[in-house]
């Protein structure tokens, strides 16, 4: 069994439509595929509806902005009930500011380098949640840039004079909506330095009394050298072991599959939720 639970499409700031997102799971040989859009689950009926033609089993989630003690993080939450109020009202939220947000990057950008709003708006299919993603990929539409990857390094990124901060919720409140909702929650992508400030160890004890699930220890983005103490912090702490890819399509270097979750951790996450793993 392969599980990569953590991908994202056209509903966010992948690249692939949720349907060609299950077709390339097929490609990668995936039994399990989790689409996991920010702050969205508007894919979740597309990807479904490609469950038996792929023979891919579909796992749903979303990746929540959050922060915690102002420093960014991201919450992914499973198998919940996305008609709950709460939910709903943070994707309203969330999606609205990244808008404002993107719309002010772009202003500051616009002073420097040629690009305006309507050259990101044609990078966003339909109702996306708007990201610097996008703004990438305007950059690149305009000749700017060749890449995402050097537009995150010139002008994206955290520390860029061009950056912009959205809204975001706490952590605890998240993780509290999502097992409120029938969910669980996993903290993505928790040692990134390079996506900006990470959090001290203590905040996983913070997380977990909260009643975090699962650390998504296996990532590209995590730094090598602080996996010893994840793994050892998440095992003091009883949080299950997460991996994941972190698909975003041609978008990223970012293979499907290049890193997965164990059945037995997929089996323990949905022995505890409200919705399951739509098998083919
Ligand atoms: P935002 O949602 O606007 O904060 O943008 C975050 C998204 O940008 C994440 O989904 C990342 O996958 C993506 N991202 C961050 N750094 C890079 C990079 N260096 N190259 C390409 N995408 C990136
Ligand atoms: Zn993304
Ligand atoms: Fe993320
Ligand atoms: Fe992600």
């Amino acid at each position: 069994m392969r599980i990569d639970p953590h991908t994202h499409s056209t509903a966010s700031d992948g690249t692939e439509t949720p349907t060609q997102l299950m077709t390339s799971a097929r490609h990668a040989a995936l039994d399990v595929v989790g689409l996991t859009d920010h702050d969205t689950t508007a894919g979740w009926g597309e990807a479904a509806a490609a469950v038996p033609r792929t023979g891919v089993a579909l796992l749903r989630g979303m990746e929540f902005s959050a922060r915690h003690h102002g420093i960014s993080i991201h919450i992914l939450g499973f198998l919940f009930d996305d008609a709950d109020a709460d939910i709903q009202t943070h994707c309203r939220r969330v999606r609205e500011s990244r808008v404002g947000r993107a719309r002010a990057m772009v202003e500051r950008l616009a002073a420097d380098v040629p690009v305006n709003w309507e050259d990101v708006v044609a990078q966003v299919s339909g109702n996306a949640t708007i990201g610097r993603p996008h703004i990438a990929d305007a950059l690149v539409s305009r000749g700017v840039v060749r890449t995402r990857a050097e537009a995150f390094d010139r002008f994206l990124n955290p520390r860029s004079p061009y950056y912009v901060p959205h809204y975001a919720p706490r952590a605890t409140e998240v993780i509290h909506w999502v097992k409120k909702a029938g969910g669980e929650a996993v903290f993505a992508h928790p040692q990134a330095p390079q996506r900006g400030r990470v959090v001290p160890w203590e905040a996983f004890e913070e997380l977990a009394q909260a009643g975090l699930f699962g650390v998504e220890i296996d990532h590209r983005d995590n730094a090598p050298e602080s996996i010893p103490c994840l793994e050892k912090v998440a095992a003091s702490l009883h949080l299950a072991r997460f991996g994941a890819s972190d698909y975003h399509g041609a978008g990223k270097p970012n293979r499907l599959g290049e890193h997965a979750t164990s059945p037995a951790v997929i089996e323990a996450l949905t022995e505890r939720c409200l919705l399951e793993v739509i098998y083919p």
